[in-house]
């Protein structure tokens, strides 16, 4: 479509159906109320109250738009934006010899300005909030650096990107440990150990939050430990990726479930353990079903968390009798080192309708939350056996 609304995957559907809105002149701007007869006491623009308030005015010409428009032509390092209907804000970033990244960049910066500029002048109106367009400004870079890291290969922040994003994130590009890995035979050691992994969790209060790239399980107070090597490591969060981020024999299941715990102890070696569970397609996961309604009220909804209360960690069934267990790392930024995995051996099964449901819920709009495969740097990997 040369003149329609370019469909933006960076930014959530809710943006993208305002600036979709914004495209065919349906917000209701004061001007279109009246036009649907709605009786409005006065028609002017409430940020600047020069002219009646249209679409055109609100984020063309009205002085607060040309402002903005100005600055984020500074911060973006583009020739100023000069808009005289909002089909030329919307092909802004067409024009000019821009790569495909710093094009989609751009538009997404657009869109986020104009959700920002909607939002300050109905604060304005409703809640008698002074409209400020450096805050304006403030706001549009904020929602940007939310969308901090990606998944997708041509997003300018895609996997191989990350320990180019900030100084802190280098470890992803260069670390020697990196997670995750695949689990082979013929790379694994194979250990006979009787003991079970040591579990010791209980119910606890729990919240559920939209992190944007996943959806995450975090206990309030003390939901219990595990025990490594002697050492307390307590359960701090769980959240999912899709598809699974290791494999096994270089079989990529359908869902992993990463459970998060620290070490209670500061000076301990290794400071994180995650344990991990692979899941293949077939009947639902109970745990899921039980949290279902609250993941469905998370859909569509950035930044946003749900109370679902006491969540017992011992419904994340697993089997700890066979397990692979290697050092590596956090497979999102700041993909930190020395992080304990413990990956049990039996795969579960979730329905399709789950994992659909997990990537809906989250608002990057991303196909999948997992990073690739890192090189193992030939390190040791066991297989857990009785
Ligand atoms: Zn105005
Ligand atoms: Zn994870």
């Amino acid at each position: 479509m040369v003149d329609g609304f370019e469909w933006n995957n960076w930014l959530p559907i809710k943006v993208n159906i305002f600036g979709w809105r914004v495209t065919l002149n349906r917000l209701p701007t004061r001007n279109n109320l009246a036009r649907r007869s709605v009786s409005i006491p006065c028609l002017n623009c409430p940020l600047c109250g020069e002219a009646s308030e249209s679409v055109e005015h609100l984020f063309t010409s009205c002085f607060v738009a040309a402002s903005l428009w100005h600055m984020v032509s500074v911060w973006c390092k583009i020739r100023t934006i000069v808009a005289f209907e909002v089909k030329d804000l919307m092909h802004v970033h067409r024009y000019g010899s821009l790569n495909a990244v710093k094009r989609k960049l751009i538009q997404t910066i657009i869109l986020l300005s104009c959700w920002c500029l909607w939002k300050a002048k109905n604060d304005l109106l409703f809640s008698n909030k002074q409209v400020s367009i450096p805050k304006i400004l403030e706001e549009v870079k904020a929602r940007e650096d939310e969308r901090e890291f990606s998944y997708e290969k041509a997003s300018g922040k895609g996997p191989e990107e990350w320990g180019k994003i900030h100084k802190e994130w280098s470890t992803c590009n260069n670390g020697k440990m990196q997670s995750p890995i695949d689990l082979s035979n013929y790379r694994v050691d194979v250990v006979h150990k009787p003991k079970k992994l040591l579990r010791n969790y209980k119910p606890c209060n729990a919240i559920l939050i939209n992190r944007g790239h996943d959806v995450e399980v975090q206990w309030e107070g003390h939901a219990g430990s595990i025990e490594i090597n002697g050492t307390i490591y307590s359960l701090k969060q769980a959240h999912w990726h899709s598809p699974s981020e290791h494999t096994i024999n270089s079989k990529r299941y359908s869902l992993e479930l990463h459970m998060v715990h620290k070490s209670i102890d500061p000076t301990s070696k290794h400071q994180i353990a995650v344990i991990g569970v692979l899941y293949k397609l077939g009947k639902p996961n109970p745990f899921l079903s039980k949290l279902g309604r609250n993941i469905t009220s998370l859909v569509k909804q950035d930044n946003e968390h749900r109370h679902p209360g006491v969540i017992d960690p011992r419904e994340i069934r697993m089997s700890c009798r066979r397990y692979y267990n290697y050092i590596g790392s956090l497979t999102v930024p700041p993909c930190t080192e020395g992080v304990i995995w413990t990956i049990s051996k039996k795969v579960r099964t979730v329905s399709l309708e789950q994992v659909q449901l997990l990537r809906e819920a989250v608002h990057d709009h991303a196909a999948k939350n997992s990073r690739p495969l890192q090189p193992d740097h030939k390190r040791d990997i066991q297989l857990i056996s009785p």
